[in-house]
């Protein structure tokens, strides 16, 4: 690992000006920003500590949102019954992801800004081509092992999978980011590759993540996550869904929201599939061929097909839980 200087922000300011230089990282849990210093994928000239920082510790939920700040340890929102009560499917992705240790340790901004565990791209030793560490490198994972590549929002630049839970539950749920003083919508925080893979988030140097909030709705306090994974604990999703959904009194959908994960290179919002159920009345055949417009535009690979079944069936499977809940 290549040595580095230390700072601890002991304030927001202090934290934008050290940071805004490159060479810059900022350090939260630490729990992906050392591996991937260990690896050379990250090579930071200096860490700003930012865990002192006042005032991004907080959740709190009102009757317009959920709050969360940046420096919420997963295990702690995962926890938290205001989280549970609010957003279940936020909880529940926490609760699926990594280990105790880390979710002890690892923050919600954090979460956020990890990055892709596609394995050329945490291995510069061994494979020199990846655009998305070394921009016009090339990109090793093209005729490589693809079972863990993305069919959505790929480009032929790159076809890593967003690797986080909690993200696709803020895609899913219309869920803001703030940073510092302004605000973006969480679809439009996560960028897809295209020719630029380097460029993941849509920060601007000297930016950070201070807190997430999510909008209260009743779709979202009767909402679930999904996870499928090679083995059931310590692993992140080969696949996952967010969903949550709200009934009108005449039984028809009146509100569902869904995103997926494990499958594409940022958190999937399934527009086509909300569209073709809200307003109806949610037969199993009507929820059966809505769910297959989740891989609407997918790209598979021999290594990743099996995912094109799969998806369809997980969205199925969240949706007639959620439909078993709010019958
Ligand atoms: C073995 C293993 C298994 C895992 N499994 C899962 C899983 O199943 N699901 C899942 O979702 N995640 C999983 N993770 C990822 C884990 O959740 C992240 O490592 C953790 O959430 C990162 O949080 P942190 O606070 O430790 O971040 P750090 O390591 O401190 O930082 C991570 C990155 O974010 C940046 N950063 C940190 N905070 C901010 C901020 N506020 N604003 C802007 N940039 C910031 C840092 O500079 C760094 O680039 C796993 C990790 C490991 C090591
Ligand atoms: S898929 Fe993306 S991250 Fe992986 S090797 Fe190719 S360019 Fe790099």
């Amino acid at each position: 690992m290549r040595d580095f200087a230390y700072h601890r922000a002991a304030t927001l300011d202090e934290a934008r000006a050290l940071i805004v230089n490159s060479g810059s990282a900022i350090l939260a849990g630490g729990t992906t920003l050392l591996d991937l210093a260990k690896c050379q994928v990250a090579r930071p000239a200096q860490v700003v500590d930012i865990t002192r920082l006042p005032g991004l510790g907080d959740i709190r939920a009102d009757a317009e949102a959920l709050h969360l700040g940046a420096l919420v340890r997963m295990a702690q929102a995962a926890g938290d019954p205001a989280v549970r009560a609010a957003c279940p499917a936020v909880a529940e992705a926490l609760a699926l992801s990594a280990s105790a240790q880390i979710r002890n340790m690892a923050t919600l901004g954090g979460n956020l800004l990890q990055r892709t565990r596609c394995a050329y791209f945490r291995d510069p030793a061994s494979y020199p081509d990846c655009n998305k560490r070394e921009p016009g490198s090339g990109c090793a994972a093209q005729g490589g092992v693809t079972r863990g590549h993305a069919l959505l929002g790929t480009s032929e630049a790159c076809i890593a999978t967003h690797p986080g839970d909690l993200a696709v539950t803020l895609v899913a749920f219309d869920a803001v980011v703030e940073i510092g003083t302004r605000w973006m919508r969480a679809v439009d925080f996560f960028l897809t590759p295209g020719d630029r893979p380097d460029r993941e988030f849509a920060l601007d140097p000297g930016e950070m993540v201070t807190a997430l909030c999510i909008p209260a709705s009743e779709a979202a306090r009767r909402s679930t996550y999904l996870k499928l994974r090679d083995r059931a604990s310590y692993e992140f999703a080969s696949l996952s869904v967010a969903a949550g959904l709200e009934r009108a009194a005449d039984g028809t959908i009146s509100a569902l929201h869904l995103a997926l994960g494990g499958i594409a290179t940022v958190p999937w919002r399934l527009h086509a599939v909300e569209e073709a159920l809200i307003g109806q009345q949610p037969t199993s055949g009507a929820v059966r061929e809505a769910s297959l417009l989740a891989i609407q535009g997918a790209e598979a690979r021999e290594d990743n097909r099996h995912k094109l079944d799969l998806a369809p069936r997980l969205v199925q499977r969240a949706i007639e839980q959620l439909l078993g809940e709010v019958a």
